[in-house]
């Protein structure tokens, strides 16, 4: 018998989230899990209703109805986890595999040369941007980038254009910089004959539009060459299944959730690279600094690309679990 509480939180963006988001506050839960046992677990409930999530109201109530979303379910586990290494007292990032994380861009307009240059010296080597709104500002903001600086470029479409619109956007780009852009994630939404056209002009990293395919009809390769993986979002076990049958790339980026979502994708990915060290290129899990800080994200302590610490046991943040006000879930 598990007993549940939550925070109710929201994080307040400090510029807009690519094409998808606008600067709004966004809404999301802390979950607490006990178990009969006497473990106690803590992880994060971060639904983006953008890409068909259920509200976190509705999150909430159906977990108190016993009805697990998707999204519960896997915050459930991830709240397992926490506690198993809780109940050892010891903390879970101690001596773990080291993971590079790359430096986000999501909004290109307030992005600065100095800004740049900082995340160079602090030893970033690949750039996310996230791209769709404006395609010719964003393929000179990118060509300008790779004409100046020796990094490699990700774009994030988040499946916002269209087929037409990703050609576009690779038209823009210089010719003698496509080597420089590690992928392309969700370009379009899924479709088997676009995305193989899209593949033909860059790789492709799926992402959310992973959620819309069938991967058992997949008899030949699938026409991504990168899976992103966001641990409070999908089931790990299923995905590593298709990264090793079609010899796939992960990434494992965080939900853009509450510092205690990062915390759980950075365990997660630190895992992965231990087991699967050539399969797990750069990740993406280093996203608190998105939102106005709070004393959650003062806690998770980075080193440039790489985490540096979250003290306490478990997950961390334990002097905060017990400031915070939980309402049971009944
Ligand atoms: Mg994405």
């Amino acid at each position: 018998m598990m007993k549940f509480w939550v925070h109710r939180y929201e994080l307040k963006p400090l510029r807009a989230i690519g094409a998808v988001a606008d600067a709004k506050p966004r809404s999301g839960a802390l979950l607490k899990v006990a178990w009969a046992n006497g473990n106690v677990g803590y992880s994060d409930i971060f639904p983006w209703p953008e890409y068909g999530d259920a509200s976190i109201e509705k999150q909430i109530a159906m977990l108190a109805k016993g009805k697990l979303t998707s999204l519960v379910e896997q915050s459930i586990w991830l709240a397992k986890k926490d506690a198993a290494i809780r109940s050892e007292k010891r903390n879970a990032f101690a001596g773990i595999t080291k993971v590079k994380n790359h430096y986000l861009i999501s909004d290109y307009t307030k992005f600065t040369d100095d800004e740049f240059k900082n995340a160079r010296v602090e030893g970033f080597t690949t750039f996310k941007v996230k791209v769709g709104r404006d395609l010719k500002a964003e393929a000179n903001f990118v060509t300008e980038i790779l004409r100046k600086h020796a990094v490699l470029i990700r774009l994030d479409f988040g499946a916002k254009t269209n087929i037409d619109q990703f050609k576009e956007f690779v038209s823009y780009l210089n010719p003698n910089n496509l080597a420089k852009i590690e992928f392309a994630e969700d370009p379009c939404p899924w479709d088997l004959v676009n995305w193989i056209d899209a593949s033909k002009l860059l790789p492709i990293a799926i992402d959310f539009e992973a959620d819309r395919v069938d991967f058992n009809k997949f008899q030949v390769k699938p026409p991504f060459r990168v899976v992103v993986i966001k641990p409070t979002r999908m089931d790990l076990e299923k995905t590593l299944m298709l990264v090793n049958k079609f010899a796939l790339k992960m990434v494992v980026t965080s939900s853009l959730d509450h510092p205690v979502g990062v915390a759980h994708a950075l365990l997660q990915a630190s895992e992965l690279k231990k087991f699967y060290p050539n399969t797990l290129l750069d990740c993406g899990c280093l996203t608190t600094q998105a939102y106005e800080p709070d004393e959650f994200s003062a806690r998770v302590k980075l080193n440039g690309p790489f985490l540096k610490e979250i003290s306490g046991t478990g997950i961390g943040f334990d002097d905060l679990w017990e400031e915070i006000e939980w309402a049971p879930v009944k």
